[in-house]
């Protein structure tokens, strides 16, 4: 324990002293003087010893805080001096010394410290700025010659003979200088290249603030060379945002990737540049960094405009083709996914669009597809695309804002528009589209996936004209299953798998057969038969019923010309005709040589069309009907009551024969409406000069009721259902037997009366 000098201990030592001299004195007076000069001599002495022991000690404490101050400071990890203001006292600590490249034995640390400080003329004043200084920077080179740079943090610590004892610390400021300096030139380096590479560069490290290189600047004309995204973004051309939207936001750093997309330049147009870039993550010293280089392409852009044009241009419409919808379509997928945007991918199909090429000629056709494309084209919103696909199909790209109805609604908006178009050739002709339509991404893996799935949802209409049909995966079951039916079909007609069955048609008032109806059958090789209901309606959604159609012609005519060769009754052929076969440019001419062939007189050909098919397009319905009546064939309206049942279209068609559909028939004898509406129907025809017939009589009530009527011809399962050859020839016989009796009865019982 260290022993110390106490001024209270001392006085109460002086005090106690006193008064055992004083009570001394007063007991022994006879001593008193002597006493008192000797304690007086005594005091005198301590005082003085006192006195000298405490200029020692005095002394002593500030030797041995010196020390301590050393002990601590000497070993700091920081450059530090003690000194005084006339440097009689000096230390400075290991870290300066090493530095300064001195020992601690030297003699003029003076010297030193002036080295420290930076100071070549030391002055009262240059020592005074640093003493009440908590930051004198001061450089001076080490002994390797190397610039040393210290900031100086010095206070006073206590006055010591008449002079401030003062403590500098420092902060060697040399490598942080020198990294500075390399931020610099770092700067300067990026700032130089971005100038001298003469390319637009930007650059950001959060995506939101980008930094521009003078050559963007100048290209892009911005007010300086800090842009935000949202400045950065109103100037790209709005067709294009959707693609720098998935560029801004892609977060792959695996590779350099390029867009190109119109962005508005200085002169305030819109001018094609490339964007290469690329995401750098950040490391645990560096910022993430993204960006790239700008470079404008706009003379490339229009040279390869020309080969685009070639490769992407549709030359009959002069929109996108089928290229270029495939690989825009494909990036509009892929920002989708990124994005997290829908768009509504629409393909849509001309109805009838090969009748009306045949119909009005070529150029009118290319006349109709070129103003669909530009109909299409009015509908495009930002980022989307119209394109035809091939012949009369089309596709329009739209980006979907939540609104499922948006698809329906266009096409809807496209059909009325479509429906206008009319140019004197056209006028005749109704203009329809059908349409089917998908979402991206959610309604397939890629561009193409979406796409053919679109192409399915138009496929799966009922081949109803006007269609809109959106894709649902259940669709595949049902066209699979339609495809496979096509394919076997189509084997079947190359193996003579198809037949005509006959049915006959009476004569009401001689009950003799008049004629047949031609109706299809398709005999498996098992014998199993299959009805028209089930093979037709995909017959005509495919080329087929051309095929099936050709038969039946030649197949009637051919059978018809046998049996007359054969000796039996001349009596009407009547074949079905589908839509698609009747619209055809060259029927006449088909009809023609089926008669030629066969050698069948005309007038034993009846060619049976329906309402609705009739009236899809009645001005070229009705020149179709005229063709085939100069050739001498007959015409019936059949399955009429079904359609649009209008009796003024009598007056247009130029029809021999009405059939009255089986569902007027079928209740006949309890509904008086039908009955009604039955009469009413045959006493027009009749005042037209037109034939009726009544379709599925199954009864001898329902034949009286309709002779009564005054209904010319029957036809139904009471005379006979739809048979193979041989059966409608025993047919032939019985009936010519039976009518033969009746008549005879008749004419007998008529002589009799
Ligand atoms: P459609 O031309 O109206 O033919 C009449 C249909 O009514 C036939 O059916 C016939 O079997 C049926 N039928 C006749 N009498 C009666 C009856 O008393 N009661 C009942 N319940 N049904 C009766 P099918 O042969 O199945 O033909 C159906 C439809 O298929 C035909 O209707 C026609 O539109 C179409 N079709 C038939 N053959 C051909 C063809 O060669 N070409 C084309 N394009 N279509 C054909
Ligand atoms: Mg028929
Ligand atoms: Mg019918």
């Amino acid at each position: 324990m260290r022993r110390t000098f106490n001024p209270l201990a001392a006085s109460v030592i002086i005090v106690a002293a006193s008064a055992l001299v004083i009570g001394y004195c007063i007991l022994n007076p006879e001593y008193a003087k002597d006493t008192l000069i000797i304690y007086v001599c005594t005091m005198v002495c301590a005082t003085l010893i006192l006195a000298i022991s405490g200029w020692i000690y005095k002394n002593k404490k500030t030797s041995i805080d010196e020390k301590e101050i050393t002990n601590v400071i000497e070993n700091l990890n920081t450059e530090m001096i003690i000194w005084s203001d006339n440097f009689s006292y000096v230390y400075i600590n290991k870290k300066l010394r090493d530095l300064l490249g001195i020992s601690s034995e030297k003699s003029d640390k003076k010297e030193a410290v002036w080295t420290a400080f930076g100071i070549n003329t030391p002055d009262a004043s240059a020592l005074g700025k640093i003493a009440g200084s908590y930051s004198y920077e001061s450089s001076f080179r080490n002994p390797q010659g190397n610039l040393v740079s210290i900031a100086w943090s010095t206070s006073p610590v206590k006055k010591f003979k008449k002079q401030w004892i003062h403590l500098s610390t420092g902060f060697n400021l040399t490598e942080l200088k020198k990294m500075r300096v390399n931020l610099a030139s770092a700067n300067d380096f990026f700032n130089s290249s971005m100038e001298l590479a003469e390319i637009g560069l930007i650059m950001s490290t959060d995506r939101k603030i980008y930094r521009a290189s003078p050559e963007l600047v100048r290209m892009l004309g911005l007010r300086n060379s800090t842009i935000n995204v949202n400045e950065f973004r109103a100037l790209v051309h709005p067709n294009d945002r959707i693609q720098f939207d998935g560029a801004i936001k892609n977060r792959d750093m695996s590779e350099i990737k390029n867009i190109e997309i119109r962005l508005r330049s200085a002169d305030g147009s819109y001018r094609w540049y490339s964007y290469r870039f690329k995401s750098i993550p950040g490391t645990g010293n560096t910022l993430p960094l993204f960006g790239g280089a700008v470079i404008d392409v706009t003379q490339e852009h229009e040279k390869d405009m020309l080969i685009e044009r070639l490769a992407y241009i549709d030359e009959v419409t002069e929109i996108a083709n089928r290229n270029r919808l495939v690989s825009m379509g494909q990036e509009i997928y892929d920002s989708c996914k990124i994005l997290n945007y829908s768009f509504w991918m629409i393909v849509l199909d001309i109805d009838r669009f090969h009748i009306i090429n045949d119909t009005i000629g070529y150029s009118n056709g290319n006349y109709v597809l070129k103003n669909f494309a530009h109909i299409l084209y009015k509908f495009v919103t930002p980022g989307g695309l119209a394109a035809r696909i091939s012949g009369d199909n089309f596709a329009l790209l739209l980006r979907d804002y939540g609104d499922d109805e948006m698809p329906t609604r266009t096409v809807k908006s496209i059909q009325e528009e479509f429906a206008k178009l009319a140019v004197d050739e056209l006028a005749s002709i109704s203009l329809t589209c059908s349409a089917g339509y998908s979402k991206m991404p959610e309604d397939g893996s890629s561009f193409l996936d979406v796409m053919e799935h679109a192409e399915f949802a138009l496929k799966s209409n009922d081949g109803t004209q006007g269609s809109i049909c959106g894709y649902e995966p259940s669709m595949h079951d049902s066209i699979i299953g339609n495809t496979e039916l096509e394919k076997s079909l189509a084997l079947a007609i190359d193996n003579n798998e198809l037949q005509l069955f006959y049915q006959p048609k009476i004569d009401l008032s001689s009950g003799r057969i008049m004629g047949v109806e031609a109706l299809i059958r398709w005999i498996k090789p098992d014998g199993t038969i299959i009805t028209p209901d089930s093979f037709v309606p995909i017959a005509e959604s495919s080329h087929l019923i051309s095929k099936i159609s050709e038969f039946v012609l030649n197949e009637g005519c051919r059978q018809n010309k046998l049996w007359q060769k054969m000796g039996y009754p001349n009596i009407v052929m009547s074949i079905n005709f589908a839509s698609s076969d009747f619209y055809q440019n060259d029927l006449r001419e088909k009809v023609f040589d089926a008669l030629a062939r066969s050698g069948l007189d005309p007038k034993w050909l009846e060619v049976e069309l329906t309402e609705t098919l009739a009236l899809s397009d009645i001005d070229f319905a009705v020149n179709q009907m005229n063709k085939l009546r100069d050739l001498g064939v007959k015409l019936a309206m059949d399955d009429f009551g079904t359609g649009y049942s209008s009796l003024s279209y009598l007056q247009i068609l130029p029809i021999t024969l009405l059939k009255l559909d089986r569902s007027f028939i079928t209740d006949i004898e309890h509904d008086n409406i039908a009955y009604e509406i039955v009469s009413a129907v045959i006493r027009i025809a009749k005042s037209k000069k037109i034939e009726t017939i009544a379709e599925g009589i199954e009864n001898t009530v329902q034949e009286s009721i309709l002779r009564m009527a005054g209904c010319d011809y029957a036809q139904g399962y009471l005379y006979g259902k739809p048979m193979p050859p041989e059966k409608i020839q025993e047919f032939f016989e019985t009936n010519e037997k039976k009518s033969r009796e009746i008549n005879e009865k008749r004419s007998h019982s008529n002589k009799k009366k």
